[in-house]
């Protein structure tokens, strides 16, 4: 049998059936150019495949752009897919309805990256919390308040703040109270979309530790976005790096950062820093911009900025090759 990708993937999350299993999963979306202008797609997500098993976390990364917000949104069903299929603990989801989609919308959370728009600022941020056990009619009144409670001293904010405003709080703070919200239903995987890119580094790593004890108590899956490596290092056990709307490496984390297989996962760990100063960063950094989405390179998309690129790259698509057990790449040199 060929090994597509995502049995490959299925295989590397160390479990038979993954919590979550993405299968050539596309996402176009029609734009107009000018007032008579002719009908185009933007192709922000094409053809991306990963599974992610219970209790492991899976980073996303890439420039802002490439697609991987819109992978997060498009398996949270807050955006339709246009083709591809999203299961859940081995059940499609991909075209369920508003009513069948309900029970795995407990399962199925967000974190977002700006804590602040995120919260309603009338709500007091315990109803802001307990929102969810209404909405599902999992808890009212006192058994609400007792839940919302308990959710406060795990996510480690004071039991006196729930009547509070979310204008009230630290940005850490408040991403806290978005970790309770996510919380709230007992979610089984939770979509951590750039969780830290907007608070202090300080602060970053306590709302990962925050993040990796939950996961360690609760047994929850994350995929976490973000553009940076460095933040996904310390949490994730397995990396996918995408590039316009394709994934062109994913491997454990361990292989992605001592040996980069692809030349732009080399490029954006060229952008981390290297705390020691006697340490030089031989790597080549990343020049230009990302190209449009709706005119993607032709090839490998990522032909007009790799310093290796030759002819084969402008006119051929490479495809996810294991190169190593468990890394898989998308490059001709590889
Ligand atoms: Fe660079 Fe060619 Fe590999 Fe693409 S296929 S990453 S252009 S060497």
């Amino acid at each position: 049998m060929i090994e597509t990708p995502v049995n490959a993937q299925a295989a590397d999350s160390g479990f038979a059936e993954p919590v979550l299993v993405v299968d050539a999963l596309k996402k176009h979306f029609p734009v107009k150019r000018g007032f008579f202008g002719a009908s185009e797609q933007v192709m922000a997500v094409d053809g991306v495949s990963f599974a992610i098993g219970e209790g492991e976390t899976l980073g996303l990364v890439g420039e802002s752009g490439c697609g991987k917000s819109t992978v997060g949104r498009a398996i949270l069903r807050l955006i339709e897919p246009t083709e591809g299929s999203i299961r859940i603990a081995g059940r499609d989801i991909t075209r369920l309805g508003n009513r069948e989609m309900r029970p795995f919308r407990r399962e199925l959370q967000i974190i977002f990256q700006d804590p602040f728009s995120s919260l309603n600022p009338r709500m007091t941020v315990g109803d802001i919390v307990g929102e969810p056990l209404r909405t599902h009619h999992l808890a009212s009144g006192r058994a609400c308040e007792a839940r919302v409670a308990q959710l406060f001293d795990r996510v480690g904010l004071a039991r006196a703040q729930m009547g509070s405003y979310p204008h009230q709080f630290s940005g850490g703070q408040r991403q806290r109270i978005g970790i309770a919200r996510a919380l709230a239903l007992n979610p089984k995987l939770i979509v951590c979309d750039e969780p830290v890119s907007a608070l202090d580094v300080s602060i970053q790593a306590q709302v990962i530790n925050l993040l990796m004890d939950l996961q360690r108590d609760l047994r929850l899956s994350y995929l976490f976005i973000s553009h940076n490596l460095a933040v996904v290092e310390h949490i994730s056990h397995r990396i996918a790096v995408m590039y316009l709307g394709r994934i062109v490496e994913y491997a454990g984390k361990a292989a992605i950062f001592t040996r980069p297989g692809h030349p732009y996962t080399e490029a954006l760990l060229s952008a981390v820093p290297v705390p020691d100063p006697k340490i030089k960063n031989t790597t080549r950094a990343l020049q230009g911009d990302v190209p449009s989405p709706v005119h993607p390179p032709s090839g490998c998309h990522f032909h007009t900025r790799c310093p290796y690129v030759v002819d084969r790259c402008k006119v051929e698509t490479p495809l996810l090759r294991e190169i190593a057990p468990g890394q898989h790449v998308a490059c001709h040199l590889r």
